[in-house]
């Protein structure tokens, strides 16, 4: 047992990070200034986009791919049960209705075969979510969409640094969010990142994330003029500088750090082989898999004891477990508002009773896998009734 609470998630901030923050303290631009444009440079060459904005949060960042769907009140956007909430309430913020689809058993990714029967004459847009990191399958979801004439979006939060027969996640889709909260990829404290091949969708969310107006500041002190122009409301969703400047830093320890993620993820597979009753959800072929989690299944009809129960022993081990996620439609707010509720994705549902995200993050160890491992072994021994 581990003295201290090994957790899911944790960031890493080293000692350039912090230099690259304090120099911008001392400079003239705390926010708006060169940082972010040279944060947004940087992000859309890794990511292979033509453009990248950035925005407070990764919920920002699926706000303004919203935005650019330019919804109406009854118009649909068709969105995986098993993510997190900000996926839909993003679309019911921008007045639209959030129709959820159930997902692939083994992968959790959104089910295609769903989707196509979701579809209706107000579907707008569907969001792919990369759950885990894994990349959804972007060729059907592509055919589907334009098919139906419709957008296809990302919210790439889980999947910085993959890649889909390829492809970088960030251009496999009209428009992709991504999120750069402490326990992703790499962070910013807080903040997120629009990115799209499309010029007219990324002007669109550098408006909605500067109060909807024509220039930002840094361009009206360099033409002299005060003016700007307000077509539509917008937010402040910006990014400061000092947040620019750390997440720059991060990006360059991007690919060592989704390699060390992916070394990692090997091991638990590797060791996790060998304990009954435990199931990794499965890697589709021409996917690299950023893992922002990793995610096991405990089938419940292969265990004595229930989540609850199974959860609180591996704490009490010493390992952070944690839960990604309550199906959205499971939502109170949800189910007042959009009349949705349990039975509606039945293998989204199935799946939150058995599925646990173990602790991963760039700085663990070997060792700290096979803390994790042990834990398993030992709970598996009490509980697992196929040992
Ligand atoms: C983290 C996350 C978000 C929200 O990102 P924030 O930066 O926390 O606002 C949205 N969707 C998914 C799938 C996420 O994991």
């Amino acid at each position: 047992m581990r003295a201290t609470l090994l957790p899911y998630g944790r960031q890493q901030v080293d000692d350039d990070d912090v230099s690259a923050v304090v120099g911008v303290l001392r400079s003239a631009w705390l926010t708006g200034g060169p940082a972010v444009a040279q944060f947004e440079e940087q992000f859309a060459a890794t990511v292979n986009a033509a453009h990248a904005v950035a925005v407070a949060t990764g919920t920002a960042a699926l706000h303004c791919l919203m935005h650019g769907l330019q919804l109406r009140p009854g118009d649909e956007v068709i969105v995986p049960a098993m993510t997190f909430v900000a996926t839909a309430s993003t679309a019911a913020f921008e007045g639209a209705t959030p129709v959820f689809a159930d997902v692939d058993r083994d992968t959790l990714l959104i089910d295609g075969d769903a989707v196509v029967s979701l579809l209706s004459t107000r579907t707008r847009a569907v969001v792919a979510v990369d759950y885990a990191g894994q990349p959804c399958d972007y060729d059907r979801l592509r055919s589907i969409c334009d098919n139906a004439g419709i957008a296809l979006l990302a919210d790439a939060c889980h999947s910085l640094g993959a890649t889909y027969h390829d492809r970088p996640v960030g251009t496999l889709a009209d428009s992709t969010a991504f999120s750069l909260h402490p326990v992703k990829h790499i962070t910013a404290g807080e903040g997120g990142v629009v990115a799209t091949d499309d010029a007219r969708l990324a002007e669109s969310a550098r408006r909605f994330r500067n109060h909807g107006m024509s220039s930002d500041a840094r361009h009206r002190e360099k033409m002299g003029s005060w003016v700007y122009e307000i077509g539509e409301f917008g937010y402040n969703f910006r990014l400061t500088d000092l947040q620019c400047a750390l997440a720059s830093s991060q990006l360059q320890k991007l690919s060592g750090w989704v390699s060390r993620r992916r070394a990692l993820a090997s091991r638990y597979r590797e060791l996790l082989a060998a304990i009954p009753g435990v199931e990794p959800l499965r890697v589709n072929d021409g996917s690299c898999h950023s893992y922002h989690l990793f995610v096991l299944r405990l089938p419940v009809d292969q265990w004595s004891a229930d989540k609850q129960v199974l959860f609180a022993a591996l704490r009490a081990e010493g390992i952070g477990v944690n839960v990604h996620y309550i199906p959205v439609h499971l939502h109170r707010v949800m189910r007042e508002q959009f009349g949705t509720g349990p039975g509606m994705c039945p293998v989204a549902e199935r799946a939150y009773e058995e599925i646990f995200s173990l602790p991963l993050f760039p700085a663990m160890s070997d060792g700290d896998v096979d803390d994790v491992v042990e834990a398993l072994r030992k709970i598996s021994r009490r509980y697992c009734t196929v040992a």
